[in-house]
């Protein structure tokens, strides 16, 4: 417990308002956690902050208690928290909608894929603080549905994701668009220097970093192994697992979205009870599937990444990394839908032959040594015609000399070359000691360079 949770600060001591306390009384917080107890002070001071706290540490309170605490019941739209999915939105909203519950703060939530103007109507009902995904904002913004006029807090759950280039234009143009002074709050379980760096050009100077994280970036209440696996054993291990292990709620993570819907596929045909989600379904399926899943109606969620972010149930026993995430970092989140708030959890990680440097990467990110579990009871199945076809072709192709060079995964050894052949090499003694400069040729200026600079010069074209 002692990982998560301060017990020697109270949320009294950490200067919120009688009506926040209120709130996370009736919702059961005793103690803040250790991002709590650390960011909370520092955010109510007004400074700007970048947290990193790992999964399920409570940071949605970290940010969102101090703005509940600080914001102003006369003043609509002054804070906008931006989430990388729409699930994550409307978690976070029902989160802050019910620690500020004692509190005259409203939230709402913007998101695709939902009535817009049911969202302005609650927007117009009072909305002081705005949680959504970053293309309904803007549309909503491009419509003058809502306005940034009197933002003073902005947010980013999943800062780092909220920065990769899948988002990163949409949030420069969201905060240009922000011109009032404002405090910036950002988090996330895993912040790279590059990510920081990116994250602080949007930030007040003084911006403070606040981390917990020290150590593993995964929780040690997640017992992560991994599964040794041929591709075209996936499958049915899978089954095996989910049929003789017997987790209760377990969460797979695929690589592609056709991969999510196989294997859903695949599982409901031999008589488990699984749903999918990915971003192409339709929004309504997407919310249902939610739904059961929250509730505990549903044992076994197929998902893609999208899934793999902020999202927070409690009961996710399991996750098992069916493929595992080209990005270590992901790896990190995925396994973070478990053993969440102090609670245990399971991670299994499906590794093929040739993903054993995948595995390392993600070993040296999270700084935790990932066991192999054996699962003697499972029969691997033949190796399938198309695959033994298509190596055994391979086998027998004979190897032309540039295919050959092409294998080649070390350089051919540096020859070592003595006096005497260095002396007939350059006979003038002055032997090069490095290997002239790629872009040598770009500093010269050549006649051909001299003379099209003049044609172009005379065209009247930019050189
Ligand atoms: P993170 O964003 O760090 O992954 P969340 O903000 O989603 O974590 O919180 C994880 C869970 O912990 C949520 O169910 C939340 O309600 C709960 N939680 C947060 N803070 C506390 C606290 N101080 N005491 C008890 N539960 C908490
Ligand atoms: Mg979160």
């Amino acid at each position: 417990m002692s990982e998560i949770f301060d017990p020697s600060v109270t949320f009294e001591q950490l200067g919120l308002r009688s009506s926040v306390l209120k709130g996370l009384q009736a919702a059961g917080f005793q103690h803040p956690t250790d991002i709590q107890a650390k960011l909370i002070p520092v955010a109510l001071t007004g400074k700007d902050v970048i947290g990193q706290a790992k999964t399920g540490t409570g940071k949605t309170a970290a940010f969102g208690l101090p703005i509940l605490s600080l914001a102003d019941k006369s003043i609509p739209m002054q804070a906008l928290i931006l989430v990388p999915t729409r699930e994550l939105a409307s978690q976070v909203a029902s989160e802050l909608e019910a620690l500020g519950q004692f509190t005259p703060i409203r939230t709402a939530c913007i998101i695709g894929g939902e009535s817009m103007r049911q969202q302005q109507r609650s927007v117009q009902q009072g909305g002081h603080i705005l949680v959504g995904t970053p293309g309904r904002v803007m549309d909503m913004h491009d419509r003058r549905q809502i306005h940034f006029d009197h933002v003073r807090f902005i947010v980013l759950d999943e800062v780092d994701r909220m920065l990769d280039i899948g988002f990163r234009e949409d949030i420069r143009k969201i905060l240009k668009l922000i011109t009032r002074d404002h405090q910036t709050l950002f988090v996330s379980a895993t912040i790279s220097p590059e990510i920081e760096r990116l994250a602080r050009s949007f930030m007040k100077p003084d911006a403070v970093k606040i981390i917990t994280a020290a150590g593993a970036l995964t929780v040690s209440l997640v017992d992560q192994k991994y599964l040794s696996v041929e591709p075209w054993d996936k499958r049915a291990l899978l089954l095996h697992l989910l049929q003789h292990e017997e987790p209760d709620t377990t969460v797979v993570f695929c690589r592609t979205k056709q991969t999510v819907r196989k294997v859903t596929e695949y599982l409901q045909k031999h008589g488990i009870d699984a749903r999918q989600i990915h971003g192409d379904l339709p929004q309504s399926q997407r919310t249902r599937v939610m739904k059961s899943m929250r509730s505990g109606k549903l044992d076994v969620l197929i998902a893609s990444d999208l899934a793999a972010r902020g999202l927070d149930i409690a009961h996710i026993s399991h996750v098992i990394n069916y493929d595992l995430p080209e990005d270590p970092e992901v790896y990190v989140h995925r396994i973070g839908r478990t053993a969440r708030a102090g609670r245990r959890g399971t991670a299994w990680a499906f590794v093929c032959p040739d993903e054993g440097q995948l595995l390392t990467q993600i070993e040296k990110l999270t700084g935790v040594l990932i066991e192999r579990m054996s699962y003697p009871d499972f029969t691997p199945g033949p190796l399938p015609k198309d695959i033994a076809q298509e190596r055994s072709k391979q086998a027998a192709r004979p190897t032309s000399p540039l295919a050959s060079l092409l294998q080649r995964t070390t350089p051919p050894p540096v020859q070592e070359l003595d006096e005497k052949r260095l002396a007939e090499m350059f006979p003038g003694g002055l032997v090069p000691k490095t290997t002239p400069p790629r872009t040598l040729a770009a500093k010269f200026r050549t006649k051909r360079t001299r003379d099209s600079a003049k044609i172009a010069a005379k065209e009247g074209e930019p050189k």
